[in-house]
């Protein structure tokens, strides 16, 4: 008899899971409370006219070097990645921006006399990429594919990421290009294992770049949804599902859910210690989320800065460093770090019929912040981005804010606006969620795989491989 697999969430690891398990002759069946798919990988026509504005992801590093989408032939299902000419840049006060570009030579040349250092810490790193790739795209607690490679990236990677550059770096902009990779982390750059986010996201921008999906990320769920569909699996959308009991039966159940969500609808199903250990896990900071139509393109001081897709707007490590630290105190930080995408750079298709340009920004700020009066966060955004670009607050058309509470509204994985799934501090970012050999499975045929489960946030589908391969070798086992 064939085996049944229910998936709740098609975000892209529950997508990812369905693919694969579909693939497989699984009869899979996906119920998503929404009435669209693809999770925090969609994109919606938020200003009218066509426009194109990713709700959630908008560069993708995991995803042009994930294994599984890789596997899955995405791009045979219409995914294309778009890269800009630079991969990332970071303004700073004084003196010109600091640029990541695909190549190790072209980014470390353009940092004067930190090249060699620059060199030195991301080449190992670089040159054994997919290595790294194997030993991190997985659980923690397991063998790793490469220990010899493993523990060469473990020894500057368990550092902080200000600590290993002041040791390394003497400019500004070195110090800032690693800490705004590090601040993905979304956790202050000078805590312990941020190093080791700041040498794998840029190793990654130097080899793979960090590419937008052509007309938006919602092409990566919809490319996805395509291969799990064409093998016979059925998505369900408008289909919440608030209790496990809800569903037709199944052999196995796979939520693509966080843990709060996960204990809600199925705690029932999971041991008691499973869901001590659920209830423990930290949420960690909010996003607050403002889309800006602009007249013309964003008028950056350093004009190489509108050639990156991406853009670190926070000034200095050390700046970058007290916002968030203010941000985990509770506090919201008058220049809050500011992650900035101007996916049009790569992607002209962004802004419909309008003749403008979409700006997609979102600032870190404590979990669950609420404002102390409407437009407090959004001011505070254009603050940083005038600071770097004078004459941007005149090219406003319309803008559009998602709130902490919007974004939990939206898709209640985000608990107080944390888009990571879960805190990624200290061992936290490693071990997700809570010390477990195996983090999927929380219980008899049922599994976890979202940004809680390793390799944690992104869209990378990576958590969605390994909870389907673990259910499936479950369901051989007869487990
Ligand atoms: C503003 C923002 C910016 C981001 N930027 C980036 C970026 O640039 N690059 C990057 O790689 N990642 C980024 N991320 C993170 C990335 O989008 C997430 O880590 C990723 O989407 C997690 O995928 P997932 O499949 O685990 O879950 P999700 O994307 O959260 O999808 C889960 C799905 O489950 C559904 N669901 C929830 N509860 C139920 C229920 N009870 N019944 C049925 N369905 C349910 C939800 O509606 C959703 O569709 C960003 C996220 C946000 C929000």
């Amino acid at each position: 008899m064939t085996a049944s697999v229910s998936i709740v969430g098609a975000g892209p690891n529950g997508l990812t899971a369905a693919a694969l398990l579909a693939r497989r002759g699984i009869d899979v069946r996906v119920y998503e409370r929404r009435s669209t798919i693809g999770g925090a990988a969609s994109t919606a026509d938020v200003f009218g006219s066509g426009s194109r504005v990713d709700l959630g992801s908008a560069a993708h590093p995991f995803g042009v070097a994930s294994p599984v989408f890789e596997a899955l032939k995405l791009e045979e299902y219409g995914l294309r990645w778009r890269h800009s000419d630079a991969v990332m840049a970071h303004p700073l006060d004084d003196g010109p921006a600091a640029v990541l570009r695909r190549g190790l030579g072209d980014t470390a040349d353009a940092l004067g006399v930190d090249a060699a250092a620059w060199k030195r810490v991301h080449g190992h790193v670089l040159n054994h990429i997919d290595d790294h790739l194997e030993n991190f795209l997985g659980p923690l607690l397991r063998w790793p594919a490469h220990p010899v490679k493993m523990a060469r990236f473990g020894i500057p990677g368990v550092a902080s990421a200000n600590f290993l550059s002041r040791r390394l770096f003497h400019t500004d902009a070195a110090r800032a290009l690693f800490a705004g990779s590090a601040v993905h982390a979304i956790t202050p750059p000078s805590k312990p294992l941020t190093a080791a986010f700041a040498l794998l996201f840029g190793s990654l921008g130097m080899s793979r770049g960090w590419p937008v999906a052509e007309g938006g990320s919602q092409a990566i769920s919809d490319a996805l949804a395509a291969v799990a569909t064409e093998h016979g699996a059925c998505i369900y959308t408008d289909a919440p599902v608030n209790n496990l009991d809800d569903l037709p039966p199944a052999d196995a159940t796979i939520l693509n859910l966080t843990p709060a969500r996960a204990v809600a609808i199925a705690g029932e199903h999971m041991a008691p210690q499973t869901v001590r250990r659920l209830r423990r896990w930290t949420y960690g900071p909010g996003t607050f989320k403002v889309d800006y139509l602009l007249s013309e393109p964003v008028p950056w001081r350093d004009p190489r800065v509108g050639e990156a897709t991406t853009v670190h707007v926070g000034g200095t490590a050390e700046e970058i460093d007290a916002a968030e630290h203010a941000v985990v105190a509770g506090r919201l930080p008058r220049r809050p770090f500011v992650m900035v995408c101007q996916q049009q750079v790569a992607d002209p298709s962004r802004a419909g019929t309008t003749q403008g340009t979409i700006l997609w920004t979102y600032a870190h700020v404590p979990h669950g912040y609420e404002q102390a009066h409407p437009g407090e966060v959004a001011g505070l955004i254009e603050d940083q981005i005038e600071r770097f670009a004078p004459g941007f607050r005149d090219l406003i058309v319309d803008k559009h804010e998602t709130s902490t509470a919007a974004l939990e509204r939206w898709n209640p994985n985000f608990v107080g606006g944390d888009i990571a799934g879960g805190s990624m501090s200290g061992l936290r970012a490693l071990l997700r969620p809570g010390l477990t050999i195996n983090p999927y499975r929380v219980g008899r045929g049922l599994y976890l795989a979202s940004g809680a489960t390793p390799p944690g946030a992104g869209v990378h589908g990576m958590a969605g491989a390994w909870a389907a391969r673990t259910a499936m070798r479950d369901l051989e086992r007869g487990r």
